[in-house]
């Protein structure tokens, strides 16, 4: 049988290591704290939860929730132990992290199938037949080891930030002074367009370079980039398809106009011309009852954005359902990358698993190794394992992180979007929310439920 080496001892690193171990494979497990730490990191335990203590909700038939049961029915270990340590937090999960850890540090312990090996590993041999290696290094995966993964699977393909464009409710768009169009009406008009006069544009533009700034937190600064430089790497920077908008602003007075506010092919049909520049905003979720505005990630205080995003004309009055942001997350484009099973696609030997494969949060971390620990221990034996279904929602997240659109592939919570959604047939006859959302969690767990009696 072969070995299975887990990278990271964080969330979904022990999950997977435990995993595999239960189902009889000998595991080596790496942390490289307290040898070397991450900027959020305050401990050298397992299963630190480096910030909020919440394992989100609990209330039946919601995405968190669904998720949730089906990784108990999994026997999921890290979700066990976060039962055992739970606080009172209402309808959420939360957990007294001390004691989680200490629990997830006593099953390691007592489990003699798995070794632990307290060093930073900078290299991964994808060509060693013998061992499957699971990468679980999270979203502050140390430099050394991020150029290893940049080497193996292009340069490209790898994100050190996290960039989030500001959502609007869709209600509160003022829909007289925007338009729907598509750039030279090829394609359907998706996209609602602000559109500025020169005016309206210098006023915002004015407002956006001068507006604060949130000040960068310890883990983002550039600790990476001065570690990149001592391995004599290429430092990190933001990738200009993720800059702030403030920084392009920055660059000229045009930049933008010719950039995320570009105006060409979008016909006014008020005026029957271009505008000076246009806001394109972008459907975010199936519902359509929220739109993101494209390209506007910042790195502005919240209040900053809305007095300054509500010089768009058209949203003066908007409600915005999360603002933009960026931080430091490592991430590989799972979409070019990943096989369902979790494996690179060019290295089957190595799988990649928690925040680092493109899922997000404490939840969908654990699930993935949950994920990533019984696929090891099925190649070890020398099966291929049979991935987790769509319908479910450990199967749904790994679609989504698969299959998304490569160019914009963002890391993702579980939600209902990400489920697979109602026949059209049905989701006419089921007019509330909460009965759709149910039979979406019915159909999940039946699904799980076949899946995990039917893999060996
Ligand atoms: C600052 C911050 C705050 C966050 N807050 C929340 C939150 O409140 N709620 C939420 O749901 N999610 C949050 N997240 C997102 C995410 O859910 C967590 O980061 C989660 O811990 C990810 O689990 P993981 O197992 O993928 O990575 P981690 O839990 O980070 O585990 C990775 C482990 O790998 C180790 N490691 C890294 N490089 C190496 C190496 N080369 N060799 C050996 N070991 C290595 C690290 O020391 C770490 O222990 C936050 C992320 C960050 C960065």
């Amino acid at each position: 049988m072969k070995k299975i080496k887990v990278i990271g001892g964080g969330l979904a690193g022990p999950e997977a290591a435990l995993q595999a171990a239960h189902f009889g494979c000998d595991v080596d497990l790496y942390e490289m704290r307290p040898t070397r730490s991450t900027e959020a990191h305050q401990t050298s335990d397992f299963a630190e939860l480096v910030c909020s203590n919440s394992l989100k909700s609990e209330s039946e038939n919601t995405a968190p929730w669904l998720l949730k049961q089906e990784m108990r029915r999994a026997s999921c270990i890290l979700l066990a132990e976060a039962d055992a340590s739970a606080v009172p937090a209402g309808h959420a999960l939360a957990v007294d992290r001390v004691e989680f850890s200490r629990r997830v540090a006593t099953r390691i312990e007592a489990e003699p199938r798995i070794t632990v090996h307290r060093e930073e590993v900078t290299t991964l041999d994808a060509d060693d037949p013998d061992t499957i290696t699971i990468l679980a290094t999270g979203p502050l995966t140390s430099a050394a080891l991020a150029a290893e993964l940049q080497r193996l699977t292009g340069s490209d393909h790898l994100a050190f930030y996290d960039s989030i464009s500001p959502i609007v409710d869709a209600t509160t768009i003022d829909m007289d002074k925007v338009y729907f169009a598509a750039r030279y009406d090829k394609g359907t008009a998706d996209y609602i367009n602000c559109p500025f006069t020169k005016e309206q544009y210098d006023t915002f533009l004015d407002a956006l370079i001068t507006a604060e700034a949130v000040p960068p937190k310890p883990w983002e600064q550039i600790p990476t980039n001065l570690e990149a430089r001592a391995l004599n790497i290429e430092p990190v920077h933001y990738f200009e398809g993720c800059l702030p908008i403030e920084e392009t602003a920055r660059r000229g007075r045009d930049t933008l106009r010719f950039g995320p506010m570009k105006p060409v092919g979008l016909t006014d049909p008020k005026t029957g011309r271009w505008p000076y520049a246009v806001v394109q905003l972008r459907q975010e979720n199936l519902r359509a009852d929220s739109y993101n505005l494209v390209g506007f990630q910042n790195h502005l205080k919240f209040g900053e954005q809305a007095r300054v995003l509500r010089l768009i004309p058209g949203l003066e009055n908007a409600t915005f359902l999360r603002y933009g942001q960026i931080h430091r997350n490592t991430y590989i484009n799972a979409p070019t990358l990943l096989a369902e099973a979790l494996q690179l696609r060019a290295h089957s030997n190595i799988m990649i698993a928690g925040q680092l494969s493109g899922v997000e949060g404490y939840t969908e971390s654990i699930a993935s190794g949950l994920l990533a620990g019984r696929y090891a221990a099925s190649l070890a034996m020398g099966v291929q394992p049979v991935p987790a279904p769509r319908a479910s929602a450990n199967g749904s997240l790994t679609y989504y992180i698969t299959h998304a659109e490569s160019k914009r592939f963002q890391p993702a919570n579980i939600t209902f979007d990400l489920l697979l959604p109602l026949e059209e047939e049905l989701r006419k006859k089921i007019r509330g929310k909460k009965e759709r959302h149910r039979i979406q969690c019915d159909r999940a767990l039946l699904a799980w439920d076949q899946w995990l009696t039917s893999v060996p």
